[in-house]
């Protein structure tokens, strides 16, 4: 075959393949937008796992309606201009693949209103090609995004979606990961009709306790030590549970703002959990390190899952150090009230 330029709508469909695993990565993507845009409530409706049918609906700053096709198409951000840019991310997102990646392989309505704006506007992209068409639509502030039919043009992906049932685990699995992440923003999970989770609005610290109980289940946080811990410009806090877990699902860490599943800071966990759970138990927690954005890369992944820190070593230590003091001085302060 001769070397030729893909089409637009192969490019994508191949694109999308990297960012939309499954009904969960397009609820990331689509609530990582939100959050970017300033929202402060964000809903979420599935129907069927979210096979059939993925709403989600912000109060955020909207997009312009002459914005709303360029907001479809790939490498279209409103985020990034430069690479200095990029060496010191702030937003979730920045790579402008997920609108365009999602609307390749589903039916995408673009639905928004710039509070500026007295109307809102609708874009419709449906994966076959990348026409869009826009119509007035009746709108509050903010943004929708509704996406019907995934991987219905792309046979090969939709067989890998897993049962209803597995599908929302994993969507509830990414509720619960954003929940954890901004405490400042309410969110609603539906699914088929019915209101599963709801997260209402937590700015203090007992309403930010109730979230994390809410989120992991009350007995698991009840007894959690409050992790409180500086050195440099290194900051941790969270809460640790000391309970050991037969599971490790509870298991959240956050870099600047990022869930993120990282082997060094896993190895920094483990090594400090090292002599004080039983063999094959876990410890559950909820952390978050924050560090000068410059300090670490977080462009390593499509799904952002890993990050490169600058002076690693520094960080694996911080973190091993802070929790290690934190389960010595927590212990000693329970054996303290034990012996009173
Ligand atoms: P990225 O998030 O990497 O910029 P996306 O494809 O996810 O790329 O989004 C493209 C652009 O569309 C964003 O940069 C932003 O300007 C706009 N956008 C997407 N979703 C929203 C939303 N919910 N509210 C406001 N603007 C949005
Ligand atoms: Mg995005």
């Amino acid at each position: 075959m001769p070397i030729q330029i893909l089409p637009t709508r192969l490019a994508n469909q191949i694109a999308a393949g990297e960012v939309v695993e499954r009904p969960a990565s397009v609820i990331k993507e689509l609530i990582e937008n939100s959050l970017d845009a300033g929202a402060t409530r964000i809903d979420i409706e599935v129907d069927k796992g979210g096979h059939k049918r993925i709403l989600v609906r912000d109060n955020g700053a909207g997009i312009p309606e002459q914005e709303l096709q360029l907001a479809l198409s790939r490498h279209a951000t409103s985020k990034i201009t430069s690479l200095d840019d990029l060496e010191q991310i702030i937003s979730l997102g920045f790579r402008g693949e997920a609108l365009a990646s999602i609307s390749a392989v589903a039916r995408l309505t673009l639905s928004s209103k710039p509070a500026a704006q007295q109307q809102g506007w609708q874009a419709r992209a449906e994966g076959r090609d990348m026409a869009v068409s826009l119509a007035p639509v009746a709108h509050p502030d903010g943004t929708s995004v509704d996406v019907v039919d995934l991987f219905f043009n792309t046979p090969a992906r939709r067989k890998f979606l897993r049962t209803e049932k597995t599908e929302f685990a994993h969507i509830d699995e990414i509720v619960r990961r954003v929940a954890l992440s901004r405490f400042d923003v309410a969110f609603s999970l539906k699914h088929n009709g019915k209101i599963l989770r709801q997260y209402p609005q937590a700015n203090n610290d007992q309403a930010r306790d109730k979230r994390v109980a809410l989120v992991c289940g009350g007995k698991v946080m009840e007894s959690a030590l409050k992790v409180q811990s500086e050195f440099q410009q290194l900051h941790l806090s969270g809460w640790l549970c000391t309970e050991p877990q037969s599971q490790n699902d509870i298991q959240y860490f956050y870099v600047n703002g990022r869930m993120m599943r990282d082997k060094l800071i896993n190895h920094a966990i483990r090594q400090a959990f090292e002599g004080w759970l039983p063999p094959d138990t876990h410890p559950a927690f909820v952390l978050y390190l924050r560090l000068d954005a410059r300090e670490v890369d977080v462009n390593v992944h499509p799904a952002k899952h890993e990050v490169r820190f600058h002076q690693s070593r520094m960080v694996h230590d911080f973190i091993y150090r802070a929790l290690r003091d934190m389960l010595e001085q927590g212990v000693t302060e329970q054996s303290h009230t034990n012996s009173l």
